[in-house]
């Protein structure tokens, strides 16, 4: 397909405001793709070259693409800089200056999607000597070729901003839609997509007409959607929904993925991108473990040697670096707690029971001094989950984890397979993890800093939508404000993404991108608040305070509507 095409379907997604509308165009797209393009074009579409743990990132600076703007089209830099200045809006600025060309170019011709995406993959992946030249000489041929509504959207992609409002959710509703007219397929394609990690590759299998069921199996060093946990306040409530249950202490530390296939070893972050060359000490470890090919799943902590106590979760934070690598693993030595195991030598354990995967996990751990098995003990009513917790806290330990002994992993999935209970629970203060959607410009003492607050959402996962849930205007440092400004103003969008249900007002509008920790007093009835909505009734956040941004979530695994209610409900159980 020529990326002209492309264009224009991108031109009338831009321009949809609903959801919906949004989806079916998408899903006439991929239609009309070939399963290649698809796969390209998901990546594309995500602000992506390739998926995560691969390490490729797309995009350039602002200053490379006025020089290939120049380059193409005969304006001065200077003059480029100058029209962005007035437009503030690269896509606008590139589909102007390609209409008005004060040179035409030699020998022009059509893009292709692969020529797109090949050029884009080149210009992101070049480095070294020489690199800063061959990525301007790359973009200026893209923009020599191209339209100026072509123009417009690989401008957008050169720099990362393409920002159509399409999340990997979207993205498997079209898949199915383009096939079904339905969402009939979106479950078979999520389970391909958790699996894997990767939505090119399941796009491109899904319009082959491959079974994913088959195609999608576990695959050593790939990794695997982590599980993601519920919570609920009380040990009471947990045993009323799990009855016997694990109980596990819950560790704060980083998790992490491994994945062992012979000598080698890829660790992966909740994130999934790769960090194994971070834990040089985790990985020698691992290497020597007693089966060729692993896949588990666990907490690393760094251990106090001296003291025989674990150091806080901010001293486990420096083992997070690029450099110093070998010191830092002598002052914080991690060890890691494994919890789970997915997979062992050519047997996919993730369909059994947590039962039975916790004994293949007891059959070859603890091994060596740094890799151990987290604490599980068989709980056969609510006063022996109460004295885990108790035990956990006694050892400075945030709770614990109770799992269902009879559910398999749920890859990728929130769920009551795992429910979390933390000291701070059903405090007088809590917290959510929530998505920044917008922000406030700020007035009076504020004004300096040019930001006066956030609007934050929580994620409605059936309806796959963001519903906000507060405006947050305090707990920031100043040193916070002006970084939460730089940050959301370069991720600032004209309309609120299409993905989020809003009646408030933002001063900015901004793309899901950054998850923040948000503390509060209270959950509240507001009709100010779209979350939770059912009868123009939302829920909101009595006294919020911004607590910390949380770099290691994903806009699609913050705090859901459905935990508001379970906290709403426990907070009115409680009164
Ligand atoms: P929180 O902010 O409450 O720590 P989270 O953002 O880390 O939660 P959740 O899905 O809510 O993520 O809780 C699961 C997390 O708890 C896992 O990501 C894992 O890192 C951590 N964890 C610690 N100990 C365990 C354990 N024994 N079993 C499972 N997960 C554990």
């Amino acid at each position: 397909m020529l990326f002209r095409d492309v264009s224009e379907f991108l031109k009338e997604i831009e321009e949809t405001t609903s959801r919906l509308d949004m989806t079916a165009k998408l899903a006439e797209l991929y239609n009309k793709l070939s399963p290649t393009e698809a796969k390209e074009l998901s990546y594309l579409l995500l602000g992506k070259l390739a998926p995560d743990y691969y390490g490729v990132e797309l995009g350039i600076g602002m200053k490379l693409l006025f020089e290939a703007l120049s380059m193409a089209t005969g304006w001065e830099v200077e003059d480029v800089e100058k029209l962005y200045e007035k437009m503030g809006e690269v896509g606008e600025l590139s589909q102007y200056l390609i209409t008005k060309k004060k040179q035409s170019s030699l020998a022009s011709r059509d893009l292709a999607v692969k020529d797109v995406y090949d050029a884009l993959f080149k210009i992101s992946s070049t480095s070294g000597q020489g690199s800063v030249m061959t990525k301007i000489k790359y973009a200026a041929e893209l923009f020599n070729n191209s339209s100026p509504l072509e123009a417009r959207y690989i401008a957008r992609m050169l720099v990362n901003k393409l920002r159509a409002g399409i999340g990997e959710p979207t993205i498997m509703d079209a898949l199915s839609w383009s096939k079904t007219g339905t969402k009939e397929d979106r479950e078979l394609i999520e389970r391909a997509y958790n699996i894997s990690s990767d939505i090119g590759e399941v796009a491109k299998a899904f319009l082959e007409g491959k079974d994913l069921s088959k195609e999608f199996t576990i695959e050593v060093l790939r990794p695997i959607r982590p599980a993601l946990a519920e919570r609920l306040n009380s040990a009471e409530a947990i045993f009323a929904k799990l009855g016997k249950c694990a109980v596990e202490y819950k560790y704060d530390g980083f998790r992490m993925q491994v994945h062992k296939k012979g000598d080698l070893v890829s660790i992966f972050s909740r994130r999934l991108e790769r960090m194994e060359g971070m834990f040089p000490d985790l990985v020698d470890s691992i290497k020597e473990m007693p089966y060729k090919d692993i896949v588990l799943e666990g907490e690393a902590l760094a251990v106090n040697k001296k003291e025989g106590t674990f150091f806080s979760f901010q001293e486990t934070m420096h083992r997070r670096r690029k450099y110093g690598i070998d010191e830092a693993s002598e002052k914080w030595p991690l060890h890691l707690y494994a919890f789970d195991v997915m997979y062992v030598d050519g047997d996919a354990l993730i369909d059994r029971p947590f039962k039975e995967r916790r004994k293949v996990l007891e059959s070859f751990l603890p091994f060596s001094n740094n890799i151990k098995l987290s604490h599980m003990e068989i709980a056969h009513n609510a006063s022996d989950i109460k004295r885990v917790f108790d035990d956990a806290l006694s050892k400075k330990l945030e709770g614990i984890m109770a799992k269902n002994l009879e559910a398999p992993y749920k890859a990728g999935k929130r769920g009551f397979s795992w429910i979390k209970l933390k000291k701070s629970y059903g405090k007088s203060v809590d917290t959510i993890d929530g998505v920044v959607v917008g922000y406030y410009r700020g007035s009076g003492a504020r004004a300096k800093f040019g930001f006066g607050g956030l609007l934050v959402a929580v994620y409605d996962s059936e309806r796959d939508e963001f519903q906000t849930i507060a405006k947050v205007g305090s707990g920031f440092t100043e040193e916070e404000m002006v970084r939460l400004r730089d940050m959301l103003s370069e991720i600032a969008i004209k309309k609120p993404d299409k993905r989020l249900n809003t009646v408030v007002e933002a001063d900015v509008w901004v793309e899901p991108r950054y998850v923040v920790e948000v503390m509060f007093d209270e959950i509240t009835k507001s009709k100010q608040h779209t979350a939770g909505n059912i009868d123009g009734q939302g829920y909101a956040l009595r006294f919020p305070r911004f607590l910390k941004l949380r770099d290691d979530r994903d806009i699609y695994s913050i705090t859901t509507v459905n935990e508001v209610l379970e906290m709403f409900a426990a907070q009115s159980s409680k009164k």
